[in-house]
C-alpha cells in the first residue's frame, strides 16, 4: 500500500498517497485498470473479500485513511444514518458544488461511465439518474465543471489526438 510514514505502534490514521477524489478517497487502478478504492482495498486484504451489499467504512471518519483497525464493514443504511448524525450530506440529498465539479470532471476525462463516476464521488449508494442531466447542465447549470454535450461523447473543443504527441 501506499501510504505516507508512520509508526506501526501508534493507532494514527494511515493516509492514503496516491491519487485522492475531492471527497478524500484515495483510489487506486486494478488488474484490470478497474478503480478501487483504497480503503476497501486495504480492508479486504485484511479481512478477506467484502460481501455483497456491504461497505467499508471509517471509524475515524477520515477518508483517505486505510489503516485496516479503522475499517469496519457496514451496511448503505449505517453510512446515511452516521452522514446524518455528523451533520454532512446524505448521499440522496442533492450534491454540493464541490461534488457536481468533481462529478463533471470526471465524466468530461472520458475514462468512466457516468454511473461509475457518480458512485466515486458520491459513494456507493448514490443514485446516478441525475448524473447525465447534471452533466449536460440541464440541472445545477451554475454549478462548476465542465459540461458535456452528450452522454459521455467526447467534448467538441477536445485537443485532437496529434497535439498530444
Ligand atoms: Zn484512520
Amino acid at each position: 500500500m501506499r501510504v505516507g510514514a508512520i509508526d506501526p505502534r501508534s493507532d494514527d490514521c494511515m493516509e492514503w498517497q496516491g491519487h485522492r477524489l475531492p471527497t478524500g478517497y484515495g483510489m487506486l487502478h486494478g488488474p484490470d485498470g478497474e478503480h478501487l478504492y483504497s480503503h476497501r482495498v486495504s480492508f479486504s486484504l485484511i479481512h478477506g473479500p467484502i460481501p455483497d451489499g456491504m461497505v467499508v467504512r471509517h471509524r475515524c471518519d477520515n477518508p483517505s485513511c486505510v489503516r485496516p483497525s479503522h475499517l469496519e464493514l457496514g451496511t448503505h443504511a449505517d453510512n446515511a444514518a452516521d452522514k446524518a448524525a455528523s451533520g454532512r450530506t446524505q448521499v440522496i440529498e442533492p450534491p454540493n458544488e464541490h461534488e457536481v465539479a468533481a462529478i463533471r470532471h470526471l465524466v468530461a476525462s472520458d475514462r468512466w461511465s457516468q454511473g461509475d463516476c457518480a458512485r466515486l464521488v458520491l459513494g456507493d449508494g448514490a443514485a446516478q439518474p441525475m448524473v447525465n442531466r447534471l452533466v449536460q447542465g440541464k440541472t445545477r447549470k451554475n454549478a462548476p465543471g465542465p459540461l458535456t454535450r452528450k452522454g459521455r461523447g467526447k467534448q467538441p473543443n477536445r485537443r485532437p489526438h496529434l497535439e498530444d504527441t
